[in-house]
């Protein structure tokens, strides 16, 4: 006999996490499974959480470690342009991660740690998925309605109909820092969000953040495609070192090093078929010029239990696929050609980042969503891409 439940859920992220939990609430019967044995406590994250998430996501404000109203975006020569927003907030994503489990868990979801997702069949009308038990040992399987997807980075979907040729090239190495100080930092490094624009030593653009906790900065870098660890290492203290010098010089401090894969490219053009869905970082849906993808993960993982919960929808996993492409993909994908555009001429930056930090505006608009944004928004919008264009196709 399989186990049958109405609404699988793998990886218990900002993604798997809301599906369950929301689906739970509505009388869905839920079970997630995740292969860690703490949810959320092997995560390699900056956390930095879009103005208003906690709000959104009913998640207490208790986890927000530092709010902070400024961004601080620094162009391939280490200049650095202001530009207040939000504020935005930053927390650990063994916080987030372990709080939103905790809420689904009490909205009636069963998770299940330490279960390593493997594969899936269909059976007629049911899922069934494949899993290891990693404390027993023992392979199982569990039969479902409806299954979300929501394994991060690493999921391994390319022999499935979800698969993506362009999938490995929009693949990007992170390393990151916790760097835990024996007293506390410049005031400032605790209200901004940092992120720098710079080329490595193979002349590949990286993508660099400050962003602060409670006890320790997180600082570090992302890289396209692979680079070997001694390198990336190398490049990340060279980086660090520039942070230190302005934000805690002379202060005794640790680090604790952690690395991992984050995507960086257009998200993935099928992420539904046949009952099965897949959200968050599995389906590509982070932002190319600044990998955010918490928001956006815990969104799709709405839309999925919105899709399942609504018992009467003849395709849930279609409509589940409409909404996200609806609410995402447009922004997502220009964030995307944004990025490569950026990148051939790094002195785009710049001009980009001036033009931000002088109309707030802006700077305020293009952090909306595409459905957040009134027609004179647009208008304005648009003004200042035709101005940013005319400078940046000209510039060396
Ligand atoms: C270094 C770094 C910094 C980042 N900084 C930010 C930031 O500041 N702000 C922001 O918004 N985004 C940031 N991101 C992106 C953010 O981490 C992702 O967008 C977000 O985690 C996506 O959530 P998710 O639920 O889709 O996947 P994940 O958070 O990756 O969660 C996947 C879950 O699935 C589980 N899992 C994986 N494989 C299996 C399996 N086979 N079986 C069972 N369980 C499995 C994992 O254990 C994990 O719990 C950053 C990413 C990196 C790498």
């Amino acid at each position: 006999m399989v186990e049958e439940v109405e609404f699988l859920v793998v990886g218990c992220g900002p993604a798997g996490g809301t599906a369950a939990r929301e689906a739970a609430r509505a009388g869905v019967e839920t079970v997630v499974l995740d292969k860690d044995s703490v949810v959320g406590a092997k995560r390699v994250c900056a956390a930095g959480l879009r103005p208003g998430f906690c709000e959104t996501f009913d998640v207490p404000r208790s986890i927000v470690h530092c709010d902070t109203p400024r961004l601080a975006l620094f162009d391939v020569r280490f200049r650095e342009y202001e530009v207040f927003f939000g504020p935005g907030h930053t927390t650990t994503r063994e916080e987030l991660d372990g709080t939103i489990a905790d809420l689904a868990r009490k909205d009636g979801a069963h998770v299940r740690t330490s279960s390593l997702y493997r594969s899936l069949r269909r059976d007629g009308k049911r899922i069934i998925a494949e899993y290891a038990d990693m404390q027993s040992g023992e392979r199982k399987e569990i039969a479902a309605r409806h299954i979300f997807l929501a394994q991060g980075s690493t999921a391994k979907l390319e022999q499935t109909e979800f698969g993506y040729a362009e999938w490995q090239n929009g693949l990007v190495t992170t390393l990151q820092y916790r760097v835990y100080l024996e007293r506390p930092a410049a005031a400032i490094a605790y209200q901004t969000l940092e992120m720098h624009y710079f080329p490595t030593q193979d002349g590949r653009m990286t993508v660099a953040w400050m962003f602060p906790k409670r006890d320790h900065l997180a600082i570090g870098l992302g890289v396209m495609g692979k680079m070997p660890g001694a390198m990336l290492r190398e490049e990340l203290d060279r980086f660090t070192a520039r942070v230190r010098d302005r934000l805690y010089p002379g202060i005794a401090h640790t680090i604790k090093t952690e690395g991992h894969l984050l995507y960086g490219a257009e998200p993935r053009p099928a992420i539904a078929a046949d009952g099965a869905m897949v959200g968050g970082t599995a389906a590509g849906l982070v932002d190319a010029t600044n990998g955010e993808g918490i928001y956006e993960a815990a969104m799709s993982g709405r839309f999925a239990a919105h899709a399942v919960a609504k018992r009467a929808a003849a395709d849930p996993a279609a409509e589940y696929q409409r909404a996200v492409k609806s609410r995402f993909y447009r922004r997502l994908r220009h964030r995307a050609h944004l990025m490569r555009y950026l990148e051939k001429r790094p002195a785009r930056y710049a001009l980009l980042f001036e033009q931000l930090a002088k109309a707030p505006r802006f700077a305020d608009i293009l952090q909306r969503e595409d459905h957040e944004r009134t027609m004179p928004d647009r208008l304005y919008l648009y003004q200042q891409a035709l101005r940013f264009a005319a400078r940046a196709n000209f510039c060396s």
